[in-house]
């Protein structure tokens, strides 16, 4: 990885609190070091008070444009001069890029979703899907299925109902989609339509580190063969919901698939370039043990 830097070097980093378990400087170096751009990536742990001071300084040092995670996410919105189409629906930006002085807002994980799923756009298209969660990823999650597969019906499942109505409502009224429906997460309320629907997709937080052996569905006989399961939780990399899932001979998806597809969306917004992603995922699953 990049050891040195000079005068030309471009700077991109990112802003959050905390970032201590952040693989993006992992990934976008790796990426800058395959393709031999001279760029450099960078963390920072700002707290939400200095979120702005941090960005005029980021502009005044000449960053090309920088990731924003939590805490920031909604904040940044209102230092932008533009917003892209799939930030405002998602309700959330995590890249920006810097031109000329003004800040330019995208959400990357709708890429980020539409990557993970496309070599399965056939089983998802016009078929039933699950989505559990109804916080930010989910939106990402909802506004990508909608938008770009169109399935027939999508079940919106979450641990506090009303979250999943809310969810509902917007995209009824944003995209003019409204074949919904809203359940709580109730294990094994919900088997039927699991054992109905081609895509099953976690949003939720439920398995991840260090909760390894939670899930949010503990059956594996929810899953069929025929189904696919996307985890968006990228660490642990194998979650116990994809084992349960690959157990029943469903097809799975995994966080760090979708996590490197959102970065080269980032990275595709900065350079202009395309990231290598197989290779950096191959390299970020070395570094994790995989
Ligand atoms: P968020 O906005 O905080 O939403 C969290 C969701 O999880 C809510 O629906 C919440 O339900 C549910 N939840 C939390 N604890 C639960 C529990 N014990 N039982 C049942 N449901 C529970 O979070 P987010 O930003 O959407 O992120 C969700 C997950 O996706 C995280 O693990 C995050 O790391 C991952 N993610 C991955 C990528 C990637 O690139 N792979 C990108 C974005 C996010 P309530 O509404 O009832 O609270």
């Amino acid at each position: 990885m990049k050891d040195s830097m000079h005068l030309k070097t471009r700077l991109v980093g990112l802003l959050g609190h905390p970032i201590k378990h952040t693989y993006s400087p992992f990934i976008h170096n790796v990426a800058f070091e395959l393709t031999g751009l001279d760029y450099m990536y960078l963390p920072f742990n700002v707290v939400p008070a200095n979120l702005k001071s941090a960005i005029k300084g980021l502009v005044a040092l000449g960053f090309r444009g920088f990731n924003v995670t939590i805490p920031h996410k909604v904040k940044v919105k209102e230092l932008m001069s533009k917003v892209s189409e799939e930030a405002s629906m998602v309700g959330a930006i995590n890249t920006v890029l810097v031109e000329e002085g003004k800040l330019f807002g995208y959400n990357t994980d709708v890429a980020g979703v539409l990557e993970s799923l496309y070599m399965f756009k056939k089983e998802i298209s016009d078929n039933e899907c699950v989505v559990i969660g109804a916080g930010g990823s989910a939106r990402a999650v909802i506004y990508t299925l909608i938008k770009h597969f169109r399935p027939s019906k999508i079940h919106l499942v979450n641990r506090t109902e009303q979250r999943a109505e809310t969810l509902r409502q917007f995209f009824k009224s944003k995209m003019k989609y409204d074949s919904f429906t809203v359940n709580e997460l109730m294990p094994p309320d919900i088997k039927d339509i699991i054992k109905s629907s081609s895509l099953v997709v976690n949003a939720t937080s439920v398995g991840m580190y260090p909760e390894n052996d939670d899930a949010v569905l503990t059956q594996n006989d929810m899953f069929t063969n025929n189904q696919i399961v996307f985890d968006l939780v990228y660490n642990p990399v194998e979650t116990k919901l994809l084992k349960l899932a690959q157990s029943s001979g469903a097809k799975t998806v995994d966080g760090i698939k979708m996590l490197v597809n959102q970065a080269a969306k980032s990275f595709e917004i900065w350079t202009g370039e395309k990231m290598p992603t197989e290779q950096v995922e191959k390299a970020l699953l070395l570094k994790l043990g995989k």
